[in-house]
């Protein structure tokens, strides 16, 4: 039987945990504030937002959030950032993506200061991830490591195989997997025979953005599988990138959708905010 990773259990003790630091923090006079900022209402980056906000609130970090006009010039964004980058009383500063299209979101997220990036996307943030020196991590990818280590599942010498290589999930995790000293490939969309690849994985983790593509005969018998897709079927029900049926009773541990990896996002998000207190305040 496979054991069920269960991200909502391991991400509410992460949450009442970061509750715990956030509390012994005020009471030493620190406050911790997220800076928010949203660039028009696409609906679905409203939904992330409010779960954002919403995680702010029940640890005890105060959320600032910035909703601005879909029109508003990358200069004036640009120029929201840098005062929030020279305010004392922020910590973290996170800009929604996608962005407009008339705005460049590698100078917005260039923009951010390294010490407040707890999205981890600026390219200092990922230059001290390769080289092994502090610096904030992408959510997801840091999740998953962490729903990997609460589940007892060593990662030391296992082979471990991401599918997907995009900057915010693939990439990072290969970085993060290596750094737990797992043997690591990255496949992608020109990997050939993805199949005899994914089969070498005692750690499988999925990326790839294609709903149930990775079925039994990817996997191998007894592996762990990490499933990061998110989409909603034709009945609006929601599936990863794995086809879950098809490899629960293969594998020795899963991640279901939803409810493995998407829960953890936010909790790692809001771990990034209670460490960025050092680097503002001390
Ligand atoms: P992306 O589209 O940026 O990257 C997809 C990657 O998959 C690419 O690197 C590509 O090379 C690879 N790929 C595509 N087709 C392939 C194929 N046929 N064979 C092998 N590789 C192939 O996607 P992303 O941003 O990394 O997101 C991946 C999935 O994870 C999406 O479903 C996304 O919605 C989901 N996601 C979930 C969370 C979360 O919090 N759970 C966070 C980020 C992304």
């Amino acid at each position: 039987m496979a054991k069920i990773i269960d991200g909502k259990k391991i991400s509410a003790e992460i949450k009442e945990e970061l509750k715990v630091k956030v509390k012994e923090y005020k009471e030493k006079g620190i406050d911790i504030t997220l800076a928010v900022i949203q660039v028009g209402n696409d609906p679905a980056s409203s939904v992330y937002v409010n779960n954002k906000k919403k995680a702010c609130e029940f640890i005890g970090i105060r959320s600032l959030a910035y909703e601005l006009d879909e029109n508003i010039s990358e200069k004036e964004l640009l120029d929201i950032i840098e005062e929030l980058n020279n305010r004392e009383d922020v910590n973290g500063i996170l800009v929604q993506l996608p962005l407009p299209e008339h705005i460049n979101e590698d100078k917005v997220i260039e923009a951010i200061s390294p010490l407040k990036d707890v999205d981890g996307f600026h390219p200092m943030s990922v230059g001290a991830l390769s080289i092994g020196k502090k610096g904030f991590v992408s959510c997801t990818p840091a999740g998953i490591i962490e729903l990997l280590k609460r589940s007892d599942i060593d990662i030391a010498g296992k082979e471990c195989v991401v599918i997907g290589r995009s900057n915010i999930v693939g990439k990072p995790m290969a970085m993060l997997l290596l750094r737990e000293n797992g043997t690591v490939t990255v496949a992608h969309s020109r990997t050939k025979d993805l199949m005899e690849v994914a089969k070498r994985a005692d750690i499988l983790v999925v990326a790839i953005g294609k709903p149930k593509f990775i079925n039994a005969d990817y996997v191998k018998e007894g592996a762990v599988v990490i499933d990061v897709g998110i989409h909603r079927n034709e009945n609006n029900k929601l599936c990863g990138d794995v086809d879950y049926d098809s490899v629960v009773d293969k594998v020795s541990a899963i991640t279901p959708v939803p409810g493995g990896v998407g829960p953890m996002t936010i909790a790692m998000l809001m771990s990034n905010c209670v460490s960025s207190v050092g680097l503002v305040k001390e």
